[in-house]
């Protein structure tokens, strides 16, 4: 009888899992396994927020549910050293394959190596399969056969590529025949450290299916128009569902190609757009690993930072005294989803504003974000500090307040996270510390009591910021 052993990672789905699917082709039964690994997966860590911790245990219980229909059991172990931990319940099972689909992040990359160099010497054969990214690293290159390291003629490529074939997904597999294992439960949120919390943005595969379907047939051909008001509820929200695979990119981009992505309708086309950043910053985050501590450009590698204690607690509680980012960082501490347009200003206006490394902020959204993915977060990080591949050049630096009014014109965003500006009047909204004292007064917000000053003035810090840059 041949076993084989899926190790879970961030693939939470029976439907179109590639490697799940090949397991289940290869052998008379399966297991599946996914390990807790305490290192970044526990409160202790600071790495993984309590919105995702919260997600992904809720996404697992879906899934152990799901694989029990499949005669497939779920072991679930909590350790900090995954490799060893697998090869033990490998032993323990005799275990004759290993199935798993490919990261990109180096640390996994690392792991990997390690997980098939162990496997090799006592027989057990690793199968790793493509399953997160619609095309390998090495895949879609340049005419010199070197990844692009720009967003414009990389997208171009991977369309055209797209061109070539239909993307093809998978259903479910069936169900095995034999049962050799029972699964274990799924642990609380208390148990990793974590207060109880429940994941804002509905979990597992059902869901993501569910909410892939409603944003393909109300919101899709209306992305373009809509997807940068915060206030609106234009975009998917599925970041979280890739992020932990509980929707496959297959079924996103085949979803968007029959939207219209090719041309019938705008919509579509930048929303596939969007999907192809994501692959772009896993394209980079694997062939230029450094990147996760580094400045993708070499030539700011000398670049200092002031990184001033005040300022990044002014950043980091909301106080900036500037409302649209202030109103982004609540919404991440409350959800920990923000939107895109918004994680864009905050990260410019802590890099230049505040001066400050912008690996500070990118570990920081980390311990928020309920999608944390860290090549979006390090490419999207890295963008905008001006830092990065087709990096905002320096000296462009989002001005909070012009921001604020093109995206959130009258207010209706910031009055949701800061109620306390609930009374200023719209055309102070967004540089409340400009009302004179009576209206403050009548508005029941004293700017410096009940609303903090600005922090910088936006105009002086930019000039800092540009000169920086150019020295
Ligand atoms: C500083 C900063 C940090 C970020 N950190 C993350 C992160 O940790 N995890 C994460 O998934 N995204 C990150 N992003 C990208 C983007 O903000 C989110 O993917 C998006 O806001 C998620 O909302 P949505 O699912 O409604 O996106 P939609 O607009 O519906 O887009 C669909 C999908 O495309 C992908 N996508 C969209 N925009 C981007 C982008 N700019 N870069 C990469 N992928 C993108 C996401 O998977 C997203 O779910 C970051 C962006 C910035 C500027």
């Amino acid at each position: 009888m041949r076993i084989c052993l899926h190790w879970f990672r961030r693939d939470f789905r029976v439907r179109d899992n590639t490697a799940l699917a090949a397991a289940c082709r290869m052998g008379d039964s399966v297991v599946g396994i996914f390990c807790i690994d305490t290192r970044w997966f526990s409160a202790q860590s600071g790495k993984t927020s309590s919105f995702q911790a919260a997600f992904w245990l809720d996404s697992l219980k879906e899934l152990s549910t799901s694989l029990s229909t499949l005669h497939i059991a779920l072991k679930i172990i909590a350790t900090d050293d995954p490799v060893q931990a697998i090869l033990a319940l490998s032993k323990t099972l005799h275990v004759q394959i290993i199935t798993l689909n490919k990261e990109y992040e180096p640390a996994q990359n690392l792991q990997d190596q390690r997980l098939a160099y162990e496997a090799a010497k006592t027989g057990i054969q690793i199968k790793s399969f493509k399953d997160g990214v619609i095309f390998e690293e090495f895949e879609v290159l340049s005419k010199t056969e070197n990844p692009y390291t720009i967003f414009s003629p990389y997208k171009r490529a991977l369309l055209a590529k797209l061109a070539q074939g239909p993307i093809q997904t998978l259903g479910l597999p069936d169900p095995m025949a034999l049962r050799p294992v029972s699964s274990d439960s799924v642990p609380d949120l208390e148990s990793l450290g974590y207060a109880a919390t429940k994941p804002p943005i509905p979990a597992g595969e059902s869901s993501g299916e569910k909410m892939l379907a409603t944003f393909i047939h109300t919101k899709i051909h209306t992305y373009h128009t809509t997807r940068d008001i915060p206030a609106i509820d234009g975009c998917s929200q599925l970041s979280a569902h890739l992020a932990a695979g509980t929707v496959s990119i297959r079924q996103c981009v085949v979803a968007a190609l029959a939207a219209g992505a090719t041309g019938t309708c705008r919509g579509a086309e930048m929303w596939l757009a969007e999907l192809i950043w994501r692959e772009f910053y896993r394209m980079i985050l694997f062939h230029f690993p450094q990147t996760a501590q580094r400045a993708f450009q070499k030539k700011y590698h000398q670049i200092t930072w002031s990184n001033n204690p005040d300022f990044i607690a002014a950043w980091c509680t909301a106080h900036t005294g500037y409302p649209i980012v202030d109103a982004g960082i609540r919404q991440i501490q409350q959800t920990g989803w923000m939107h895109n347009r918004l994680r864009m200003i905050v990260a410019m206006f802590l890099t230049k504003d505040l001066d400050t490394h912008w690996r500070i902020g990118e570990q920081q959204f980390q311990s928020w974000l309920i999608d944390y993915d860290q090549a979006s977060n390090i490419g999207g990080w890295q963008w905008s500090a001006g830092t990065g591949t087709d990096a905002a050049p320096y000296f462009r630096v989002m001005n909070p307040i012009l921001q604020a009014r093109r995206i959130d014109p009258d207010g209706t965003f910031v009055k949701r996270f800061i109620p306390e500006l609930t009374n200023v009047p719209k055309e102070f909204l967004h540089t409340p510390w400009e009302m004179p004292a009576l209206l403050q007064n009548q508005s029941g917000c004293k700017i410096g009591q009940d609303y903090p000053r600005p922090v910088v003035d936006h105009g002086t810090a930019r000039i800092q910021a540009i000169a920086k840059f150019q020295r």
